[in-house]
């Protein structure tokens, strides 16, 4: 999914790593080959325009979040800009009938049954009818999903598409359920009398969702019709199918910017579990190839509130980092999680070092040392002595020379500290040298 974007993405970013001064004609590449990309996936070329020029005003103007260095701030403004286009915030499928629409063949049917899985695997109660009376056999393979789900079909024989609807919310109501799906006629192209039999059936039960069924494998082709069944009957939201099978994603990139309305859901396969909630943050982080930046921030704010990272920021910069500095950047770093985990979270960090194992073995290690010392001596380690170093190995379990190497790490550390700059809000954590 989203491959080729994501190939492309991170080939042009990877050119800023380590950048200290971006210049105007760096920046100008970086967005000639975002432009290549976003076009080769087929992204509307209007929505290309407008992203290209946000980018390109923000990088200009902003200065941009003078925390960070020219070339991160770079990632991360395209970073926000394509989750703002892709959406934003992750939208919600809101309770009630929800009627999906679209032509055929697109996966409507597919995706009501995954739908009808995946809710009821949240413990919702739900229910599923098909209004497409032309064609039984479309009704018949819905009532075949609903079996396999194990949630009710609702069939009424010899009735209108209209009075199918009705009647199923009559049940639903009775019933009790939370999600009705409504699946309705698919047709090879849009056609009016389609379009005033939704229309119909939308009047008659007032759902709450209207959702359009589109295939990602058709590019610029789904997003017309999107476009016209948009304009016709009002839509809510967007499934998107078959996002395994298109690598570029234009579609994606281009719905919510173009016509307006969220995607909520991509199909990634023809099995029942094939369906992903649409988060737009995490897939721009994809398709950057930034690992999961969102949750490295919402970690990093948990585990350290602002002011104690200010605390020791402000420390560390006076070139104050003692050995509670130490074991605090410590514990940071281990509440984390592991260790390979965290790097595959932050912008920047190359493939090899994504892979790197680091011996976590090591950090317990040094943290019990630490533990072993008087709070005197981790704020002086200056006064650790002989008979004190003996002492912390023995507390510690480990030896005098594990001792001695701790202490040379932390004053390793101290140095490099000192020449880190610009630590503020998120503590960019130094490289350990273990
Ligand atoms: P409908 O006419 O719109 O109801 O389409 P169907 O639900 O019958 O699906 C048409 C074909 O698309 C079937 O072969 C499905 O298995 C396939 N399909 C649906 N969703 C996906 C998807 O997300 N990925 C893939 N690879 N195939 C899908």
């Amino acid at each position: 999914m989203l491959d080729l974007l994501t190939e492309r993405f991170s080939k042009s970013l990877s050119k800023l790593r380590g950048v200290r001064k971006l210049t105007e004609k760096q920046v100008n590449d970086i967005l000639r080959d975002i432009r290549m990309a976003l076009l080769e996936a087929d992204v509307d070329y209007d929505v290309v325009k407008s992203f290209l020029k946000k980018v390109r005003d923000r990088a200009i103007n902003e200065d941009i979040k003078n925390k960070l260095s020219p070339a991160d701030s770079v990632v991360l403004t395209v970073y926000e800009e394509l989750t703002s286009i892709l959406g934003g915030e992750k939208a919600d499928l809101k309770r009630g009938v929800v009627i999906f629409v679209g032509l055929q063949g697109t996966g409507k049917t597919t995706t009501i049954g995954k739908l009808a899985n995946f809710l009821k695997n949240q413990s919702f109660k739900v229910a599923v009818s098909s209004t497409d009376v032309r064609r039984p056999a479309a009704m018949l393979q819905l009532q075949r999903l609903a079996e396999k789900v194990g949630v009710p079909y609702y069939s009424f024989d010899e009735a209108s598409p209209v009075e199918i609807a009705t009647k199923a919310l009559e049940r639903a109501k009775k019933e009790g359920v939370d999600y009705l799906l409504i699946d309705t006629a698919g047709r090879l192209h849009i056609d009016e009398e389609l379009m005033e039999e939704l229309k119909r059936i939308k009047e008659a039960v007032k759902p709450s969702e209207v959702i359009y069924v589109a295939d990602a494998m058709q590019g610029q082709e789904a997003l017309r019709a999107l476009k016209a069944f948009h304009e016709s009957i009002t839509l809510t939201g967007v499934i998107l199918t078959k996002m395994d099978g298109d690598a570029r994603g234009g579609v994606a990139l281009s719905v919510k910017e173009a016509i307006g309305v969220p995607i909520k859901f991509v199909g990634v396969g023809e099995k029942l579990e094939d369906i992903e909630i649409f988060y737009p943050d995490r897939i721009a982080q994809r398709i950057l190839g930034l690992g999961d930046l969102q949750s490295l921030i919402e970690k990093a704010q948990q585990i350290i509130p602002e002011d104690e990272a200010q605390v020791l920021a402000t420390r560390i910069m006076m070139g104050e980092f003692d050995l509670e500095d130490m074991l605090k950047q410590i514990r940071f770093i281990k509440s984390m999680g592991p260790l390979e985990k965290i790097l595959g979270m932050i912008p920047g960090v190359s493939a090899e070092l994504k892979n790197l194992k680091i011996d976590e073995k090591k950090f317990k290690k040094t943290e019990a040392i630490i533990l072993s010392m008087t709070k005197e001596e981790r704020r002086n380690p200056k006064i650790i002595n002989m008979s004190r170093k003996v002492r912390i190995a023995k507390g510690s379990g480990t030896s005098v020379g594990d001792v001695n190497k701790v202490l040379k790490e932390y004053e390793e550390m101290k140095k490099m500290i000192k020449r880190l700059k610009g630590m503020q809000g998120i503590p960019k954590l130094p490289r350990f040298p273990f």
